[in-house]
């Protein structure tokens, strides 16, 4: 497996590769879920290139950058495992020089659920995602519905650059338990990890209302909110509706100016997205209504699809 430390170096490799390239972006504290992402990767294309970076640019103030867990040699042991063929792994001061000044920003869906909590963000990961096209110029690259605005912001942005590469999204890989798998998991505590398991709990229950003939958007977010309202442990951020082809927004708790929209028709698939608070600690969920999509086909054709 190539380690391949600078921009340069990633350049050089590329020229020597031809054939099908899958690229895998990642922050590294690699779990299941990377590592489903690594293996779609690996069935799909001639070479896989995984890139390990955590991105200043897209951590806000006050956020954990400086505490991101870091488990390179171990990262490292599980893509060799995994047949990735060559790995990224700059430093800060490799992809931003002395002098950097240039950003690439999705404009719209870029304003609200995530990006209403942390204004910078995506601009960060928009910036980061494309440089890395840039430098690996990859046929296929793989996200996790995990991070699913994020997904639509780089559909969106792939659409509109004209980025001549395809985007592969693959469903979340839970713990038994049904807790989404996140590198931030381990900043829990006993008591809090043991109470997370609302999350996937509440959209369950709202998956079954969904499936039951229930379109009222607020009582889909009032199944999840009642089940993590149990938790003493954990502090709703907000709760949202929306369409999972545009993001345009449905319905949302606590009702914020972002979240006033109309029901789409009956059929219309939606994200039902959540973020929750234990202590710091903030976790992400989200699923598509009906159930029955959240495979890679299922997203493909939906989520973020314009
Ligand atoms: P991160 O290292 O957290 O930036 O994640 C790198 C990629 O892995 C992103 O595309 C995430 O959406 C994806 N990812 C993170 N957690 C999961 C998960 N539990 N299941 C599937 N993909 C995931």
């Amino acid at each position: 497996m190539h380690i391949l430390h600078t921009p340069e170096a990633l350049i050089a490799y590329r020229k020597t590769v031809s054939g099908t390239i899958g690229l895998v972006p990642t922050m590294g504290a690699l779990h299941a879920g990377h590592l489903s992402l690594v293996e779609h990767a690996r069935d799909d294309n001639r070479h896989v290139i995984t890139t390990i970076f955590v991105n200043p640019t897209q951590f806000g103030q006050g956020e954990d950058f400086a505490a991101y867990p870091r488990t390179l040699d171990a990262d490292l042991q599980k893509l060799a495992d995994a047949g990735v063929d060559a790995v990224f792994t700059p430093t800060p001061d490799n992809m931003y020089p002395q002098g950097y000044q240039t950003y690439v920003t999705v404009e719209h869906i870029t304003q609200q659920l995530e990006g209403a909590m942390r204004p910078t963000h995506f601009r960060g990961v928009t910036t980061i995602v494309n440089k890395l096209f840039n430098l690996a110029q990859p046929t296929i690259a793989y996200f996790g519905q995990k991070d699913a605005q994020q997904v639509c912001v780089i559909r969106r942005m792939v659409r509109d650059l004209h980025i001549p590469t395809e985007i592969a999204i693959i469903p979340t890989a839970r713990e038994a338990d049904g807790l989404a798998m996140s590198s931030r998991n381990v900043y829990l505590s006993g008591e809090q990890r043991a109470s997370a398991v609302c999350l996937s709990r509440g959209m369950m229950r709202a998956s079954a209302l969904y499936h039951e003939g229930e379109r009222q958007p607020h009582r889909l977010l009032q199944a999840v909110a009642d089940e993590i309202d149990n938790e003493p442990l954990a502090q709703i951020d907000y709760i949202a509706v929306n369409t999972a082809r545009t993001l345009a927004p449905i319905a949302v708790i606590p009702d914020m100016d972002w979240g006033r929209g109309d029901m789409p028709n009956d059929d219309e698939p939606l994200l039902l997205s959540l973020t929750v608070r234990f202590g710091k600690t903030r976790l992400l969920d989200n699923t598509l209504l009906p159930h029955h999509l959240n495979t890679r086909a299922g997203l493909t054709q939906f989520l973020g699809a314009g």
